[in-house]
């Protein structure tokens, strides 16, 4: 029955708190990816890693360099490059070592279909730049040849001491394996759905090539699986599956997100499910870009998800309310983007001079309703004049009211109290001059 409290009971106590707590860690291996600075663990209960995915044309080494660049810059902790073709990978050494000359130490996994065996064989170089392969068990190759050239992918990693992410795919599921179990479903007596055998079929893929991959000789802790899926709910289902049946590091995203708003709901909706049931060592969110857009927008995307859950925090974010009929002006969505902006142009400085500043939090509110509330929540808040109200600003520094600003600067004095306050809080009194 629902434990309705009368206004007595309400009065007398408060009711048992409904807890906010994710689920505890699904445990897994833990796989360690690259060596030196930049290496990185996945599993193991390691904090849960961002990686992103370049779309230059790996052979094109200058615009490779400079997008793996971009996107460590902001903030990816591994990168995957397509390695189709000879000139790409004859051309992975050249980014390694490039990047390593700019400072750049993010480990590189290689992308490799159908020919992976011949071009890691072809270009030890190449096999030795790589931190991990990415191999796919629906077209590693095809009937005979498939396992064949499986196990020379496998021995190869082994060989160079390389982590291996074995990542079935929706789009591209052994077909074998799925007439095999379609068989089986339609001659049995309790048949189920297809949709549900499809999902067994891109589980058993995972699973058994990465079993697969250990008689071989690969050590478990040298194995990344995932099974990827564009809708929601499938996602959710195998991730699950795979959970319950294996302690595999476990990378997750949804393929084919798509592209702006859809691209981002969609991932973070089932991205949001399984990292709350404890499922997930590292993330990609797969968006396409607008034409000529920013890459880096999947890096951004993935550390929100992780932060808003509060899985890990990446970059101070900036509370701000939606704005409504009592915000007639742009000021206060111009102050919430141009605050955004600076701290995200800051972060590279203080990220290094000012440990824990990730953990700010700054709000920029509309109006005098939920303006002052919301400010003393966060560390440093400000609340805009709404339509027909005082033209005053107050601020409010770890919850009290510091100061009202006025007049035509409030957006520049503002911006020079979070830099103050970065400062003071984080830097032991260094100024931020001091620090660049
Ligand atoms: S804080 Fe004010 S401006 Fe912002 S949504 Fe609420 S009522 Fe509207």
């Amino acid at each position: 029955m629902t434990d309705v409290l009368s206004r007595e009971a309400i009065e007398t106590r408060l009711p048992d708190p409904v807890s906010a707590e994710p689920a505890g860690r699904h445990r897994t291996q833990g796989v360690r990816i690259g060596e030196g600075p930049g290496a990185v663990m996945v599993g193991g209960g390691a904090p849960i890693v961002v990686q992103s995915m370049t779309n230059t044309d790996t052979a094109d080494v200058e615009s490779t360099v400079a997008q793996v660049a971009a996107l460590a810059q902001a903030g990816s902790e591994l990168v995957r490059i397509t390695v189709d073709r000879d000139e790409a990978a004859a051309a992975v050494p050249h980014i390694r070592d490039k990047l390593a000359r700019m400072g750049v130490a993010v480990p590189l996994v290689g992308d490799f279909h159908y020919i992976g065996h011949k071009l890691l064989a072809d270009h030890p170089a190449c096999a030795e730049a790589l931190a991990k392969y990415r191999i796919n068990p629906g077209n590693v190759g095809f009937k005979d040849k498939r396992d064949k050239q499986f196990s020379a992918i496998v021995e190869l990693a082994a060989e160079h001491n390389k982590a291996v992410r074995i990542g079935a795919n929706w789009g591209s599921l052994d077909q074998e394996l799925l007439t095999h179990l379609m068989d089986l479903n339609a001659s049995s007596d309790r048949p189920i759905d297809a949709r549900a055998v499809m999902r067994e079929a891109l589980v058993r893929s995972a699973l058994t090539s990465a079993q697969r991959a250990e008689d071989i000789g690969l050590p478990k802790n040298r194995i990344v699986i995932s099974a990827k899926v564009s809708a929601v709910q499938d996602l959710i289902a195998c991730y699950r599956m795979l959970a319950q049946r294996s302690d595999y590091a476990l990378h997750l995203g949804l393929t084919e997100a798509g592209m702006g708003s859809k691209g981002i709901v969609a991932s973070a909706a089932a991205l949001g499910v399984l990292l709350q049931d404890g499922i997930g060592d590292t993330i990609r969110v797969s968006l396409t870009p607008e034409p000529g857009g920013d890459r880096t927008q999947e890096v951004r995307v993935a550390q929100e998800i992780l932060q808003t859950m509060g899985f890990r925090t990446f970059v101070p974010l900036v509370a701000a309310c939606p704005g409504c009929g009592r915000t007639t002006s742009t000021v206060f969505q111009e102050l919430a983007r141009d605050i955004q902006g600076h701290i995200r142009e800051r972060m590279p400085i203080w990220r290094a001079q000012y440990p824990g500043v990730e953990a700010l939090n700054v709000a920029v509110m509309g109006c005098i309703v939920n303006g002052p509330g919301e400010s003393k929540h966060a560390d440093i808040g400000i609340s805009l004049p709404g339509t027909g109200e005082t033209p005053a600003a107050p601020v409010f520094i770890d919850g009290k009211k510091a100061m009202t600003l006025r007049g035509e600067g409030i957006a520049e004095e503002f911006t020079r109290i979070v830099d103050d306050y970065v400062v003071q809080r984080f830097g032991g009194g260094k100024t931020d001059a001091a620090a660049e």
